[in-house]
């Protein structure tokens, strides 16, 4: 059963999401040659307590002799799909890093990534990137009350073929949101025969497709986290938090709420 929120506790969520939403705009400027993502971290890890708020990516999940998350951000480099950990590396002109952050603010979660080219990329790169955001943005305009869960991930896979034999990854993928990060119901990016329960307000939704420019295969590396690419070819990631209400939906770590690119797609915005 999903988690059902009002509009009281989807008001935090909206907090924690611009919470986020700050923070990932200010990484985004910081991405530049010689960068370290350890550093990318410790700017993000300021900036939330800053705010009043708690990251959620750090100490996560573990346990069963597994590492628990050691990061405030994920930091997901060139093949590096999602889950890489900050460290030492130092960002070269033309990689592209996937920053992915999370937020607790009065026990209420935000949830949100984005891709960002180091530099000069290749032009293909960047039309990974572009694909893969907006068939977020595709994903997110298929949230509506009373329809089936998998039309999100339906549209995502739909837009993406009309785009290029681009890889959508399998096994990770969007979830439930709110009094925890993760929650049930799981989101697939891709059709899925089972077209999952009917979605309703008071859901909060993550949305997060992540694209490969090669094959779909992934695998993870020996630290327990990061995931890649088996063939090494690059990977984009997008996600917000999206709330379902009743008067429409509110992307809460986006910082107009979703106005700009909901309203290009003719969907109902949370005035
Ligand atoms: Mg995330
Ligand atoms: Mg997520």
């Amino acid at each position: 059963m999903a988690e059902l929120k009002n509009e009281e506790q989807f008001a935090l969520m909206r907090e924690a999401g611009l919470i986020v939403a700050r923070t990932l705009e200010l990484l985004r400027g910081e991405v530049k040659e010689g960068v370290t993502t350890a550093r990318l971290d410790a700017l993000a890890e300021d900036s939330i307590r800053s705010q009043g708020a708690v990251p959620s990516f750090k100490g996560y999940g573990g346990g069963h002799g597994a590492p628990a998350f050691p990061a405030v951000i994920c930091a997901s480099v060139n093949n590096e799909i999602v889950h890489g950990i900050p460290g030492d590396y130092a960002l070269r002109d033309g990689d592209i890093v996937s920053i992915d952050c999370g937020a607790i603010y009065q026990g209420w979660h935000g949830d949100s990534a984005i891709t960002v080219a180091c530099g000069e990329i290749d032009p293909a790169v960047a039309e990974l990137m572009r694909v893969t955001e907006e068939s977020m943005w595709q994903g997110i305009a298929a949230i509506k009350a009373g329809e089936r869960l998998n039309n999100i991930g339906r549209a995502i896979q739909s837009y993406v073929r009309t785009q290029g034999m681009y890889g959508i990854v399998e096994g990770y993928g969007g979830h439930g949101i709110g009094s925890q990060m993760h929650m049930d119901p799981m989101i697939y990016n891709h059709r899925t025969l089972d077209r999952g329960p009917k979605m309703q307000v008071g859901m909060a939704l993550a949305i997060e497709p992540m694209l490969m420019l090669g094959h779909k295969q992934t695998a993870e590396l020996d630290d327990g986290w990061t995931v890649v690419t088996r063939d090494g070819s690059s990977s984009a990631h997008f996600e917000h938090t999206v709330a379902l209400t009743e008067q429409g939906l509110w992307v809460t770590t986006a910082f107009d709420g979703g106005k700009a690119e909901l309203g290009r797609l003719g969907v109902p915005v949370h005035p």
